[in-house]
């Protein structure tokens, strides 16, 4: 085999005159009446290579065709100026060729491998195919990097990158577990980590004091763009340490990270509290690249004569101004009106139009006398009723309308901590509080006293990082003792036998000298989608599943022999 002496970046004009030899990919192929152009593609660069109808070695070139992968002999020699290309890295120079190896032959490919073309399930069926195309090459690329700069950070803060198993015992995240039949204990399953939320405080409690892992996680859930069944977290835990410093550690991260790669500057984090981000934003997940504040009317005076909208005892007035109502149709004011009923919110608006107030709720603020303070072209929106379902209603109204109104600057980031969460939320399905974070979480421990006859207005030691809109990882401070692990297992309703079946070793680790300790995990593959302005995460992950959790390339998941299926106790279904 001819053996690359450069690889394709390499080639410039430094070599003019001299005798190389290239590896790669035929990208295309030009047939210029005679003379035949390669382009020729490796991991690292774009090279054409030029056939002369005059030497030998023409006579090959003709059996070649796209995606075939060649070795090519030859000398490097500079353009014609005319010929000269900009956009290429190589484009002052080019190869005449002399001699040329097929190392291997290609299928028309089904899909192309140049640009983004195609239906997407042909490109995930071929994603070894897709995976050439440069984009995705640079994304992985990044990733990479990425990853790489991560490591060198974490370990020059004295993080130890420990290993944690992928065989587990179910740990709670919310999500439903993988199982995993164990051969060898018939009728015993492994559950896949949702995390390694319990290995990681069993660490601090063997006294690693600092770890991080860039770690695989698994949760079975109804999926989504943003979601994938297996996805990757830079994970943490800090002994001796609490939420600022878990925030310290983070904030230097991202910030040495968009610095290096984004070249952006993020500047001091801001923190804020959860109730502050549903009041003002309507949201736990606030994009601050745009304001639009919720106003709370709730205790104007005028708040009682607003009809239907005026709120009954307990309930929120809340409105959102919109600079320029004229993008907001008829139509969509009615599907805001119907979604706003939908939730048993009243709702209604009002504009400035030509200095006349009109809309739906006009009548009673000019009944009223209230001096909105619209201008020519504004509108508010306002709605009334449950506080909590009011903020959403208006958060998801201030997102629509920031895309309507084009307000949302794709080339800024924001960043921010949201602190504070509840402790519990209410499951409806199954009547019971849940830890909102995990039950591993510090509350508030003054709440659990003051609220014990409403634990959803408990808060916890819990904090999530926002960038853009986009809850980027979550954490919190640990509960490091037994008797209050206990109590937040009894508030969740999980009985003690139930707590020492699933967690009895866990507990137990707590009686044996556990330090304080507060961790944080970011979603790695969501970081770097964000980081590169992609909304999907199959971007971003060489061997990605479909929303229904399928791999196309390999077809899985798949049914499986009998035999496998007997060794592993397991009956199969007759599906006939
Ligand atoms: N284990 C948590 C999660 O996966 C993160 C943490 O609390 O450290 O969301």
């Amino acid at each position: 085999m001819l053996k690359r002496t450069q690889r394709l970046n390499e080639i410039d004009d430094s070599l003019i005159g001299k005798t190389v030899i290239i590896n790669g990919w035929v990208d295309r192929m030009r047939n210029l009446g005679g003379i035949v152009f390669l382009w020729i593609r490796d991991r690292y660069g774009l090279v054409q290579v030029v056939f002369d109808p005059q030497k030998p070695v023409y006579e090959y070139v003709k059996n070649l065709s796209n995606e075939y992968v060649v070795a090519v002999k030859g000398i490097v020699r500079e353009r014609p100026k005319e010929a000269k290309n900009p956009n290429l890295e190589s484009g002052n120079v080019e190869i005449l060729a002399e001699e040329l190896e097929i190392l291997a032959e290609s299928k028309t490919p089904p899909i192309y491998t140049n640009r983004e073309e195609g239906n997407e399930e042909a490109r995930l069926k071929y994603r070894y195919l897709d995976l050439r195309r440069s984009a995705l090459q640079h994304n992985l690329i990044f990733r990479h990097r990425v990853a790489h700069l991560t490591r060198e950070y974490m370990n020059s803060k004295d993080f130890l990158e420990i290993e944690t198993p992928y065989l587990t015992k179910s740990t709670p995240e919310g999500a439903r577990d993988f199982l995993v039949p164990s051969r060898l204990k018939k009728g015993s399953f492994y559950a896949l980590p949702q995390s390694p939320q319990i290995f990681k405080q069993l660490l601090m409690i063997s006294g690693f004091d600092r770890y991080y892992q860039i770690v695989r996680c698994f949760r079975d859930e109804d999926l989504r763009a943003d979601r994938q069944p297996e996805f990757t977290q830079l994970d943490l835990e800090m002994s001796f340490a609490d939420q600022s410093d878990v925030l310290e550690i983070v904030n230097g991260l991202v910030k040495k990270l968009y610095e290096k790669f984004i070249g952006i500057d993020l500047g001091e984090i801001p923190i804020m509290s959860y109730s502050e981000a549903m009041e003002k934003f309507g949201s736990d997940k606030p994009d601050l690249r745009f304001e639009m504040e919720l106003q709370d009317l709730t205790n104007e005076t005028f708040a009682h004569e607003m009809k239907f909208l005026t709120p009954s005892k307990g309930e929120a007035l809340k409105s959102i101004r919109i600079l320029r109502s004229e993008t907001f149709s008829r139509k969509v004011l009615d599907s805001y009106a119907n979604s706003a009923k939908s939730e048993g919110l009243r709702f209604g608006w009002v504009k400035n139009s030509n200095g006349d107030l009109s809309g739906s709720i006009a009548k009673i603020f000019k009944s009223a006398g209230v001096n909105l303070d619209l201008k020519n072209g504004e509108m508010m929106i306002t709605c009334a009723g449950k506080r909590s379902s009011v903020n959403k209603f208006l958060g998801s109204v201030r997102l629509d309308a920031a895309k309507r109104l084009n307000l949302v600057d794709e080339s800024s980031v924001k960043a921010l901590w949201v602190v504070d969460f509840p402790m519990f939320e209410w499951n409806e399905e199954e009547k019971r509080y849940q830890a909102q974070h995990h039950p591993f979480t510090m509350p508030y421990v003054e709440d659990l006293d003051k609220y014990s006859s409403d634990p959803s207005k408990m808060r916890a030691h819990s904090y999530d990082l926002v960038i853009n809109g986009w809850e980027m990882g979550s954490g919190s401070v640990r509960i490091h003792t037994k008797k209050l692990q206990e109590k937040i297992f009894k508030l969740i309703g999980i009985s003690e036998k139930e707590a020492k079946a699933r967690f009895g070793f866990f507990l137990e680790a707590f009686e044996y000298g556990a330090p304080p300790h507060a961790g944080f995990a970011m979603g790695f593959d969501r970081l770097i989608a964000t980081m590169l302005g992609l909304s999907s995460l199959r971007d971003v992950i060489a061997f990605p599943k479909t929303t229904s959790g399928t791999d196309l390339m390999s077809d899985t998941p798949s049914k499986v022999s009998e035999t496998q299926l007997e060794e592993l106790g397991i009956k199969s279904e007759v599906d006939e």
